[in-house]
C-alpha cells in the first residue's frame, strides 16, 4: 500500500484530486456493475447484477485506511456512483469532516445544485460525468438514456458548483457520421469551459457494440482481436477515408479550442517532470501543471486548486527536429530571404512538412503564399494546419477570423473569434514550445507515431502556381 500511495503523485493521476505531494489517494469500490446498459460500456463483464456494499462496510474500510496509511483522498471506481439519491446523501454526510477529498462517476440526471452543494461541502472535488456525445442521434444509438439538454445543464451546474469535471466526448459509435462528429465538435468549440477530453470508442468484450461487431463480422477473429489488445475498429457506416477525417477533426478541435491559462513560470530543470505555473483563467489563482510529457500528442492540462476547473497550460512539447528537417528548414528560410520563385518556396515547405508536419512556420509560409495568390479557401485550410501546430498563437486565430470573413462564412468564424477573445483576455499571445530530445529509440517511435497520425490526413499543399513569383511577405 505504501508503494501504491507513492504512485499517485502530481502528473500521474486525476489533477483535480491530487492537490500536492502530500496527497495520499486510495481506490475505493462501493458497488459493482450498473443498473444502466449503455451499448459501449463493458461493466457487464463484471457481472450483470448491480451489487452494493453497505455504507457501514465502506466506511469501516475508509477509517482503517485513514488511520493506518494517512489516506486523505479517494478515487471511487464504481462504474456509476450512488444512483439512489438517499445513499448519495448519506455518503456525503458520513465522509464530511474526515478531511478526505474524493471523486466519482455520475450520470447527468443525478445532478442538481442541491446535491452538488452537499457533495462539494463533503470534499468532492471532481466528477466524471457521462457526456459521450453531443449528437442526439448518437446518444440514442448508445442507449445512453440522457439528452443533450440534460447533459448540458448538468455540466453547467457542476461548473457553477466549482467541482472539477473529468468527462469525455467519445467518437466511433456505429451511428456516427461526419455530421454527428461535427455536431459534437462544434458544441465542444463553443464550450471550452468544461475542458472535456476526447477519445475513440473502444470495442471491449462485454459491451453490446463488441458483440454486434463480432456478429456482423467487423471483428472477424475475436481471439486475435483480444491478443492484439482490442485495436481500433470501424463499425460505423463511414468508409475508411471518412474515419481518418473524423480522427483529424477530433485532434484539431481538441488541440485548438480548449481554454488556456496564462503561463507565468516554467520549470524545465527536470525533463522527466516539467512543471508549468499558470494563472487560472476562471478565478485567477495560481495552478501548477505537472502533466507536460515529452509526447507531442499529449496536451498539458491542469485543474485549479481553488475552483477545481480544468484548463490547458499554453505549452506544446515538440520533439527536437531531425537533422534532415533542420537542414530543410534552413533551405526554406534561404528561399524566402532570396525571394525565390513561389513554386520553389512551396516545394521547400512541402519537403519540410513531410519531415516534420508540426512545423508551424512552414504552414504559415504556405498560408501567406496562397493568400498572396488570392486562394482564399486554400489559405484558410493552410491556416487551420498552422493553428493546429501552434495552438495558442493569438495572431493565427485573428487571421483565421479575417480569412473566414473574406469567405463570407461568419458563423464558422465564431469559434475562432471566441478563442481569440479568450487568449486576448487572459494575455496569452503565443504558444510556449518545449523542445525535447529523446533517447534515439524513443524519438524514433514517437516521431513515427506522429508522422503516421498526421500524414494520413494532412494534405500537404500542392496548388497549381504561376511560374513567376509575386512579391510576398510571410505572416509571422
Ligand atoms: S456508461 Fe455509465 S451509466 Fe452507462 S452502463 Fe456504463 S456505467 Fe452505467
Amino acid at each position: 500500500m505504501d508503494i501504491y500511495l507513492t504512485l499517485h503523485r502530481p502528473g500521474n493521476c486525476a489533477p483535480a484530486l491530487i492537490a500536492d505531494e502530500n496527497t495520499r489517494v486510495m481506490p475505493l469500490l462501493t458497488s459493482r456493475g450498473c443498473p444502466y446498459s449503455c451499448t459501449f460500456c463493458c461493466h457487464e463483464s463484471a457481472g450483470r447484477r448491480y451489487r452494493l456494499r453497505s455504507l457501514d462496510h465502506v466506511f469501516a474500510e475508509l477509517e482503517w485506511a485513514q488511520a493506518t496509511y494517512g489516506v486523505n483522498a479517494v478515487t471511487i471506481y464504481d462504474d456509476l456512483f450512488c444512483p439512489k439519491r438517499s445513499r448519495l446523501e448519506e455518503f456525503c454526510r458520513r465522509i464530511a469532516g474526515m478531511g478526505i477529498r474524493w471523486e466519482c462517476s455520475m450520470r447527468a440526471e443525478q445532478i442538481d445544485p442541491d446535491v452538488l452543494k452537499k457533495m462539494k461541502e463533503s470534499g468532492c472535488c471532481c466528477i466524471g460525468l457521462g457526456v459521450e456525445s453531443m449528437s442526439e442521434t448518437v446518444l440514442r444509438s448508445m442507449k445512453k438514456g440522457t439528452t443533450k439538454a440534460q447533459v448540458e445543464t448538468a455540466l453547467g451546474q457542476v461548473y457553477q458548483a466549482e467541482i472539477g469535471l473529468w468527462s469525455n466526448l467519445i467518437f466511433g459509435d456505429p451511428a456516427e457520421t461526419l455530421d454527428t462528429v461535427r455536431e459534437s465538435l462544434e458544441w465542444y468549440a463553443n464550450h471550452p469551459e468544461f475542458s472535456l477530453r476526447m477519445a475513440f470508442i473502444g470495442y471491449h468484450p462485454g459491451s453490446r457494440i463488441y458483440e454486434e461487431a463480432v456478429a456482423k463480422g467487423v471483428i472477424k477473429n475475436p481471439t486475435a482481436f483480444l491478443t492484439s489488445r482490442c485495436p481500433e475498429v470501424n463499425a460505423t457506416a463511414m468508409p475508411a477515408d471518412e474515419c481518418a477525417k473524423m480522427r483529424i477533426l477530433v485532434s484539431r478541435y481538441l488541440q485548438s479550442f480548449g481554454h488556456a491559462g496564462k503561463l507565468v513560470d516554467f520549470d524545465s530543470r527536470n525533463l522527466e517532470r516539467l512543471v508549468a505555473t499558470c494563472l487560472c483563467p476562471y478565478c485567477g489563482s495560481t495552478a501548477h501543471c505537472h502533466t507536460i510529457k515529452p509526447n507531442p500528442l499529449l496536451l498539458a492540462t491542469v485543474n485549479c486548486p481553488k475552483c477545481n476547473r480544468g484548463f490547458r497550460a499554453p505549452v506544446v512539447v515538440r520533439l527536437v527536429a531531425t537533422k534532415e528537417a533542420q537542414q530543410q528548414e534552413a533551405v526554406v528560410q534561404d528561399r524566402i530571404d532570396t525571394r525565390a520563385p513561389v513554386a520553389a518556396i512551396e516545394s521547400a515547405c512541402n519537403k519540410l512538412l513531410a519531415l516534420d508536419p508540426t512545423n508551424a512556420h512552414a504552414w504559415v509560409v504556405l498560408f501567406s503564399l496562397a493568400k498572396a495568390l488570392g486562394k482564399t479557401v486554400e489559405s484558410a485550410i493552410l491556416l487551420e494546419h498552422a493553428i493546429y501546430a501552434d495552438p495558442y498563437n493569438l495572431a493565427l486565430f485573428e487571421k483565421m477570423v479575417e480569412q473566414l470573413g473574406l469567405l463570407g462564412v461568419g458563423p464558422a468564424a465564431d469559434k475562432y473569434r471566441k478563442k481569440a477573445e479568450h487568449l486576448r483576455r487572459i494575455g496569452v499571445d503565443r504558444t510556449f514550445f518545449v523542445d525535447v530530445g529523446l533517447p534515439p529509440d524513443q524519438e524514433h517511435s514517437l516521431r513515427d507515431l506522429l508522422l503516421q497520425y498526421l500524414k494520413q490526413s494532412i494534405p500537404v499543399a500542392s496548388f497549381p502556381l504561376p511560374n513567376a513569383a509575386p512579391a510576398m511577405a510571410c505572416a509571422s
